[in-house]
């Protein structure tokens, strides 16, 4: 859908004011802790151990989101969504400054705190922890390192889980925008964001993950894809509010999120394992690299 730069400007206004708390905290701590639990072969082991913190850890994006913390909350909320129709049907070009620059012409004429910037949080948290894997590379026993390294883990599975979440991609991310862009507020989005935490659907996870390589444009194929999942989440409006008001899931709910559980769990799983791979040819700097592991 095409809309112009100045009715957007309605449409994105409700957008900042979304809580925006994808698949809440317990969906977050269940899809962190399994996303590390299908890599245990390939990744250290002190990452086993530490899935319980990293699933407590990947809450914090969220909870940067505080609204007595005014200049952190602006920073970062715009890090968990990306509305999609709102680039008028323009790409992703590949770096934030890119995106900056294109949302800010005339074509588009909005501020990444009404567009959001999603795909770039990702991209940037996998290098992040890319980085910290290439120290602990170097110095695998150094408890100082391994514990960076889950957080940074951590708050890649948040983002990672976010965009998983259809209504983290789209405009009508609280009911289906109006026709002057007001929102209904029609209360879909936390409905949603519950389903993971109120339906536990662990589920075997049919697929490997997978190296994304070059990293971006997979990124944005997995944004596509969740995004693609809008119209079903509409479909599925019914459903939700009779789960929301005490009812029995339908079955269809059930396999829809079970779906959208395996696609959080393989796509944050997919990020670590590129991260961790794209680490083993890092160079980092010596003065990036502690001689001795600093002690208590
Ligand atoms: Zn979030």
């Amino acid at each position: 859908m095409r809309v112009s730069p100045g009715l957007a400007l309605g449409v994105v206004a409700l957008v900042s004011t979304s809580p925006l708390l994808a698949w809440h905290a317990e969906g977050h701590r269940i899809t962190t802790f399994e996303a590390v639990t299908l890599l245990a072969e390939e990744l250290p082991q002190f990452l086993q151990d530490g899935r319980d913190q990293m699933a407590w850890d990947s809450i914090d994006p969220d909870l940067m989101r505080n609204r007595s913390l005014p200049q952190l909350r602006d920073r970062e909320s715009p890090d968990h969504y990306l509305d999609l129709e709102l680039l008028q049907g323009g790409g992703l070009p590949d770096t934030r400054s890119e995106f900056l620059e294109h949302i800010a012409s005339p074509e588009v004429g909005m501020g990444i705190e009404k567009v959001g910037g999603l795909p770039y949080a990702v991209v940037e948290a996998t290098q992040r922890l890319t980085l910290a894997f290439a120290q602990v590379r170097h110095q695998p026993a150094n408890e100082h390192l391994q514990a960076k390294v889950m957080l940074y883990a951590a708050q890649l599975a948040h983002y990672a889980a976010d965009l998983c979440q259809p209504l983290h991609t789209t405009i009508h991310h609280d009911g289906r925008a109006l026709e002057d862009y007001s929102s209904p507020y029609t209360g879909i989005h936390q409905q949603v964001d519950a389903l993971i935490g109120r339906l536990e659907p662990q589920a075997e996870i049919r697929g490997e993950p997978l190296v994304l390589k070059p990293i971006f444009p997979a990124v944005v194929e997995e944004l596509k894809r969740s995004h693609a999942e809008v119209d079903r989440v509409y479909q599925l409006e019914g459903d939700l509010a009779l789960l929301e008001a005490g009812g029995e899931p339908s079955a269809e709910l059930r396999s829809w999120t079970r779906d959208r559980y395996r696609a959080s769990v393989l796509f944050t799983a997919s990020l670590i394992l590129t991260a961790w791979r794209e680490s083993a040819d890092l160079q980092i700097p010596e003065w990036g690299l502690p001689e001795q592991p600093p002690t208590n």
